[in-house]
């Protein structure tokens, strides 16, 4: 029987350490490994016996963290690597070679837009943004040269739920792999390999490590979509000249897409995770269930005061009944909204200035998902060079706040945006 997601965040991967039975997983702080002999050696580098060779490729503390991950996704295996955003480029590398194609939500978190707009060209990727609240635009998108189909399952800053079942079947429809970014929503809120995802990537930065202590990112691979069937995949499915010709999809079957990410993907491009930084995130994940449960309890309070505060215009979060998105928030996140919200205020520009600066308990940053309450006015940092059609078009207008609800005291969050509104 498969645990509920609760006691897999504290008991999944972490096993009692083998060789010292330490009982929390250590931090393996060493950057290479020994062989037992020659033929081991050959073994390890033919990739045909399980272990460690050099901590850029794999590293027992890692280990622990790829494999809670994958079992709160549902995953057949993980790849725990040095950022979130490293994590969707690796997995974009392992799917895509020169001139290939993603089709991309146009809600997305703004770092990856930049990623996939911009950084893709250097690789000769093309990329086709699309409004996927329509799946039909998806199946439009898909060219011959497509590879993927690219989401989040909760977006933001618009705080958008994602059909994540009517576009798997879109993209698997035209042979096409779907991946999701599930960094808002956390496996406590949605799982999408159980609606059709096949890659699930994260920055673990944000709520599963929960205390903004470290920067990561994961890939979870379902297991389940076939890379050798079109022949579009030949980075796993045709023989691989730096190793004697091996197949991938061959080898190993339904690890190859991890494998291949990590014995030909990290192993070029060099992402690695320092092992203490899997470490505070083993430690901060034990607790995920706890804190999304406060997470969204809190942001729910706050959504519902913020409606009634008579300098607040609007407000968006999909855990709010009569939200756009609490249809599907009902249906993949469990009714919940995840922390992260938007809401507009009245004054406008200098109203959003005003208020950030006299916040006191809130930080005022560019993160989310932290156990702080976090704030910021993305027209004056974040999105700071875009004219005002830009901003609208990225759905942060001039009035727009986000806010990232800590798991503090509702009455203290609500006390401290009183306090700061009340300066507006
Ligand atoms: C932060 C974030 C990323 C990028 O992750 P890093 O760990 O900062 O590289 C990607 N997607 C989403 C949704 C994020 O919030």
């Amino acid at each position: 029987m498969t645990q509920k997601i609760d006691t897999l965040a504290v008991q999944a991967g972490t096993e009692v350490d083998p060789t010292t039975k330490a009982r929390i997983t250590p931090i393996y702080q060493t950057t290479s490994y020994a062989f037992d002999d020659v033929d081991h050696a050959a073994g390890l580098f033919n990739l045909e016996i399980p272990g460690n060779i050099y901590t850029r490729i794999m590293n027992p503390t890692w280990a622990a963290l790829e494999g809670k991950i994958a079992a709160l996704e549902g995953g057949a295996a993980a790849l725990a690597v040095a950022s979130g955003h490293s994590a969707q480029f690796l997995a974009f590398h392992t799917m895509m070679e020169a001139n290939c194609h993603i089709v991309a939500a146009n809600k997305l978190y703004g770092g990856s837009l930049n990623q996939i707009g911009h950084s893709f060209k250097k690789m000769s990727w093309g990329s086709t943004f699309v409004d996927t609240s329509n799946p039909d635009n998806v199946a439009a998108a898909i060219t011959e040269k497509t590879r993927c189909v690219f989401i989040e399952s909760l977006a933001n800053p618009g705080v958008v739920v994602q059909d994540i079942e009517a576009i798997a079947k879109v993209a698997h429809a035209a042979g096409v792999p779907l991946m999701v970014d599930n960094t808002l929503a956390t496996p406590v809120l949605c799982r999408p390999i159980e609606y059709g995802a096949d890659i699930v990537v994260h920055s673990v930065t944000k709520f599963l490590n929960g205390h903004g202590n470290s920067v990561g990112g994961v890939i979870v691979d379902a297991g389940t979509f076939d890379w050798a069937k079109s022949g579009n995949y030949p980075y796993l499915s045709e023989p691989n000249p730096s190793y004697h010709g091996k197949v991938f999809t061959e080898a190993f079957g339904n690890l190859a897409f991890i494998l291949a990410a990590r014995a030909l993907g990290l192993r070029d491009l060099g992402p690695a995770m320092a092992p203490m930084n899997a470490f505070l995130t083993l430690t901060g994940m034990e607790t995920l269930a706890l804190r999304m449960e406060r997470h969204c309890s809190n942001a729910l309070a706050l959504a519902q005061w913020l409606q009634k505060h008579p300098k607040i215009d609007w407000v968006r979060y999909a855990g709010l009944p009569d939200d756009e998105y609490h249809a599907l928030a009902q249906r993949y996140l469990g009714g919940k909204g995840g922390a992260v919200f938007t809401f507009g205020l009245k004054g406008g520009y200098e109203a959003g200035i005003k208020l950030v600066s006299n916040v006191e308990m809130f930080s005022h940053l560019a993160n989310l998902g932290d156990t702080r309450s976090l704030i910021i006015h993305p027209a004056s940092t974040t999105h700071r060079q875009l004219d005002e059609e830009g901003l609208r078009l990225a759905d942060v207008g001039p009035d727009v706040v986000r806010v990232s609800v800590g798991i503090e005291h509702i009455d203290d969050i609500i006390a401290d945006l009183a306090q700061a509104l009340d300066q507006v």
